[in-house]
């Protein structure tokens, strides 16, 4: 599976934004975007004042939203494709199917501390849906769905600590966590509203739609 393996912190900085790619680091003063010498793109131009075009624009807003949700080219495409096909605004649609991804949802329910960490506790089988083992992070949750942390895994290190890490993260409106049965519920679908990244999702559908 192909996957990205190359710095965090450098999407960031080519970004211009916290993408909050690294858990907790993100939020200390270690995270580059805090260090005004490293707050620039990367690169040996990444210090020039350049003007954006359109197309540049609607390109670094893909390629932000693909980096936040940790997906690669060829996937966010199939993505958009799903989007177009469904009734809506396409843009809202994409976003909603990214946020219905298992390891997202995993991440919004503090049992990850960043959306890298959750997709790999995804692929290890630490958790299931609705009582059965899923390792596959694209797996896209529906409502009514459980997603629990599986029995063998409720004393794992690691996602213990986590917990205690993300214990004052506010949960989204359709989620629910129990923490004494490490295990939340979809409430309902998200909606556009309850996906608090700062994207212009037209942009992505501009340069699609070119
Ligand atoms: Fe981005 Fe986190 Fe690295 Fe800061 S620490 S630059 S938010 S990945």
């Amino acid at each position: 599976m192909a996957r990205y393996n190359d710095a965090s912190c450098r999407l960031c900085r080519r970004e211009g934004e916290k993408l909050f790619l690294k858990g907790t680091r993100c939020y200390t003063e270690k995270c580059a975007m805090s260090r005004p010498k490293r707050s620039y793109a990367p690169g040996q131009h990444g210090q020039a004042k350049k003007k954006q075009s359109e197309y540049c624009m609607q390109l670094r807003e893909k390629q932000k939203t693909k980096r936040y949700y940790g997906v690669l080219e060829k996937q966010f495409h199939t993505y958009f494709e799903m989007a177009n096909k469904k009734s809506g605004v396409t843009g809202e649609n994409l976003l909603i199917l990214l946020e219905r991804r298992l390891d997202n949802v995993v991440y919004r329910l503090g049992l990850g501390s960043s959306r890298a960490e959750a997709r790999q506790l995804v692929l290890h089988g630490h958790f299931t849906v609705n009582g059965k083992r899923v390792n596959i992070p694209s797996y896209l949750i529906s409502a009514n769905d459980v997603i629990a942390v599986c029995e063998k895994s409720r004393t794992n290190a690691r996602i213990t600590e986590i917990l205690d890490v993300t214990s004052g993260r506010s949960i989204p409106e359709w989620l629910s966590f129990d923490a004494d049965k490490m295990q939340g519920t979809v409430l309902t679908y998200p909606k556009r509203e309850d996906i608090d990244l700062p994207v212009q999702e037209h942009l992505i559908v501009e340069l699609y739609s070119k």
